[in-house]
């Protein structure tokens, strides 16, 4: 039997999924939130298998309970309690091993690493590059080894898979020695989600992945896009940390940094102001003020010309990624689109691509307009590059490399 248990921990939340791996299939998933407050919440859903024949998996029931959950210690009780009251049942879906999501692996980590106590020293260390999200990650670690002390632990870093970038993509053009002494470089991020499309495309398409080159399009709340030539990231948007880079939700991406010189000046705001203009109140929200696409789309139909002006932004932004990633690799076999907005915009990806007749992409209207759930194409059947709508799974991909690490 071999079941993970995959873990995505925040600071006072954390995600939770139970794959069977022999068949990737997902037995339960849930969220325990507000981790600290007065009150907190647990969400867990239980996954009917599908029965004989039938595809689609049935969600079978989703179950909530509100009560004081005081750090991610209780929280995993919390996680226990509703795996034994609603199931499946852990004693007969044992975990054989508990894969965690890692924001920030540095230039250290490079594959999936069984969770030993250096490694945990390591994560913490890291935190310097990454304040909000590896302490995070690692209390749920902590509290994760103690509900479950005798299957390995697996840490599986979001950095991980750009660690092919070559050098002339990861330095910043800034004093070499100031960059080496505070670890100033590019690191990129969502690689568990780029590494995934990338290989589910390569799949679809039927050809091998060491012979393709792609663009992946990873479009949520956060945005990233990658470019992957034979299976390994050579380039990618985000840097040194997620803020680099496409419009985001709330995350400026790219600004000239001037800016902040200027505002420092001109508006007296502090590094901490800064911080928080840049990563929470810039992107769709500064622009338009939504951070949510459907909004903002919202918006626009109703002609309203901020969210007009959001939109006209972040696809100019796709646009010279796009075609400044096409030089980088030389070509292009396949350019995915994947996350909330990736995958369920049609408008963004047909006009992401508009102006790249010359360099053969070619959408077709319809494919591009229709609803699907699965991993679909969306170029026509001329077009020399295809293009892809790849629902991303980062779950599933944590599992699969868990039990990589776990297999030695
Ligand atoms: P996260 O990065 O938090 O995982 P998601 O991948 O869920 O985020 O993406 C969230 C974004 O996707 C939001 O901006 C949301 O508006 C957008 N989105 C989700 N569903 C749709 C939809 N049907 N049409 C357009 N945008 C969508």
């Amino acid at each position: 039997m071999s079941v993970v248990l995959v873990v995505n921990s925040g600071s006072s939340s954390f995600k939770y999924q139970l794959i069977d791996m022999r068949t990737e299939t997902v037995l339960a998933s849930g969220l325990v939130e507000r981790i600290g407050e007065p009150v907190g919440r647990s969400t867990h859903t239980v996954v009917a298998p599908p029965a004989d024949g039938a595809s689609p998996t049935l969600l079978d029931a989703t179950y909530e309970r509100e009560l004081p959950i005081p750090d991610h210690t209780a929280g995993f009780g919390v996680m226990i309690d509703a795996f034994a009251e609603n199931g499946p049942s852990l004693a007969e879906n044992p975990p054989t091993a508990v894969g965690h999501r890692v924001v920030h692996g540095g230039a250290r980590f490079f594959e999936p690493t069984v969770i030993t106590p250096l490694v945990e020293i390591n994560i913490d260390e890291l935190s310097v590059l990454a304040p909000l999200h590896n302490p995070a990650n690692l209390a749920g670690i902590v509290a994760a080894k103690k509900a479950f002390p005798d299957v390995p632990h697996v840490a599986v870093f979001d950095t991980a898979f750009h660690q092919t970038l070559p050098r002339a993509a990861y330095t910043y053009a800034i004093d070499a020695e100031l960059a080496a002494a505070h670890r100033i470089r590019r690191y990129g991020f969502h690689g568990t989600s780029h590494k995934f499309v990338s290989e589910a495309a390569a799949a679809f398409v039927g050809r091998p992945l060491t012979e393709l080159k792609q663009i992946v399009f990873h479009l949520g709340n956060g945005a990233s896009v990658t470019a992957i030539d034979g299976g390994s990231s050579v380039e990618t948007s985000m840097g040194l940390t997620p803020l680099e880079g496409l419009v985001m939700g709330t995350r400026s991406g790219d600004v000239d940094p001037a800016v902040l010189f200027q505002l420092a000046r001109r508006a007296n705001m502090t590094i901490d102001d800064l911080d928080d203009l840049l990563n929470k109140r810039s992107g769709l929200l500064g622009i338009a003020g939504s951070a949510d696409f459907r909004d903002v789309s919202a918006a626009v139909e109703r002609g309203d010309d901020d969210a007009l002006l959001a939109f006209e932004v972040y696809v100019h932004r796709l646009r010279a990624y796009a075609g400044a990633y096409i030089a980088q690799l030389g070509g292009v076999d396949v350019i995915s689109f994947t996350a909330g907005v990736g995958e369920n915009a049609p408008v963004v990806r047909a006009a992401a691509l508009e102006t790249l007749g010359f360099a053969g992409i070619e959408i077709d209207p319809e494919r591009n307009g229709a609803r699907g759930r699965g991993i679909r194409r969306i170029s026509t059947d001329d077009s020399q590059v295809v293009v892809l709508v790849v629902p991303t799974n980062e779950e599933l991909e944590i599992a699969r490399q868990t039990l990589v690490a776990v297999a030695g």
